[in-house]
């Protein structure tokens, strides 16, 4: 049977991909520690799983007992205002939790880590093949999350070659969709709240730059299968997302016609703001024969939009009990304060 450890499985992925771990029936145990800086505990409230225990706690400093089969690393923020808000907090998620995480890997375990497209800088090549090595500025605003997960790469991949540890690295290209936080400031997130709560919808700069907007479920599935599912035996990296390259103003503009009221303001575009992102899915096709992204843009779109207005009805939260940080009392079966 096996146990296994989701750093970060309160978060938007993480919990999903919490949810589609439970549907093993060799899970022993699944053990989450979350400290609840971008997660939040509603996001796995519905989830009654006896195997699962959830550890509020940051993954730098978590006690643990025992070794752990599968490691899942996804205790990071994801989006720009948060990981530049607290930079270095940022960089200590991601590679001092590595390296705890590794010393609780039982030997001949899996360690599974989910990088970032954001390794790939202002990109001067399109679409990014794995084997482009980016054009990251490591002093740059976007250095704290870029930089660590480029560190964490290659701490595993050393690991990998030094000490045979089995890996799977993974590069995500914004990924959006349900459980994504209210305040989490991203493109779709941002574009969405703000048409509901009837606010203008803010493009910064011309809108002109793209990305490869990947919907929760699509990368979910991609997920699944290259981690467990599909016996790959390929340590990555590699790429994981809708490789249809859409400009920022377009998805802007598609969800102001669902909400005419709602202008489009044009704000400053944030400092070394990519201007152009997609994912070259070519290695992720030859892993994953048949693994492709069904739902389009605007399908994840409409679908966001239908969690997000009934994540914002008043009293939708008040109706779920929140936990604030560790010195909470513990609500819920399934959560354990260490
Ligand atoms: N963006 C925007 N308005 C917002 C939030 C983001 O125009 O309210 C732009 C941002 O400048 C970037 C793109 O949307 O060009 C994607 O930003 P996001 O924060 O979603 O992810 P990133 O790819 O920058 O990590």
């Amino acid at each position: 049977m096996t146990r296994i450890l989701v750093a970060g499985g309160l978060g938007f992925i993480g919990s999903h991909l919490v949810e589609r771990l439970l549907r093993r029936e060799d899970v022993a145990e699944c053990v989450v520690v979350d400290n609840l800086w971008t997660g939040s505990w509603r996001n796995l409230a519905h989830v009654e799983d006896s195997r699962l225990q959830i550890l509020v706690e940051d993954v730098e400093r978590v006690c643990l007992a025992g070794k752990f089969d599968e490691i899942y690393h996804l205790a990071s923020p994801a989006s720009p205002p948060w990981y530049m808000a607290q930079p270095l907090r940022t960089i200590s998620a991601n590679v001092v939790g590595a390296l705890r995480l590794l010393d609780v890997l039982a030997p001949g375990g899996q360690m599974a880590y989910t990088s970032t497209s954001e390794v790939y800088g202002e990109p001067l090549v399109s679409p990014q093949p794995e084997s482009y090595r980016g054009f990251v500025d490591c002093t740059g605003p976007r250095a704290s999350y870029d930089e660590s997960k480029r560190c964490v790469e290659a701490m595993l991949f050393e690991a990998h070659r030094a000490q045979g540890v089995r890996i799977k690295v993974v590069r995500l290209f914004n990924v959006f969709g349900p459980r994504t936080r209210v305040d989490d400031g991203r493109a779709v997130s941002n574009f969405v709240t703000q048409a509901l709560r009837g606010r203008p919808i803010t493009v910064f700069g011309d809108g002109a730059q793209t990305r490869s907007w990947g919907y929760i479920d699509d990368i979910i599935k991609g997920l699944e299968r290259y981690f467990w599912a599909d016996g790959v035996d390929y340590p990555g990296p590699l790429n994981i997302g809708n490789d249809r390259e859409i400009p920022v103003l377009e998805v802007a503009e598609f969800i102001q016609r669902r909400f005419p009221k709602c202008p489009i303001v044009h704000l400053p575009a944030p400092p070394q703001d990519p201007t152009n992102r997609r994912p070259d899915l070519s290695l992720a096709n030859r892993v994953l024969p048949g693994w492709t992204s069904l739902v389009p843009y605007e399908e994840g779109v409409e679908r966001t939009i239908a969690w997000f207005r009934r994540e914002m009805r008043p009293g939708a939260a008040a109706k779920r009990p929140l936990v604030a940080n560790a010195s909470a009392k513990a609500i819920g079966q399934n959560l354990r304060l260490v």
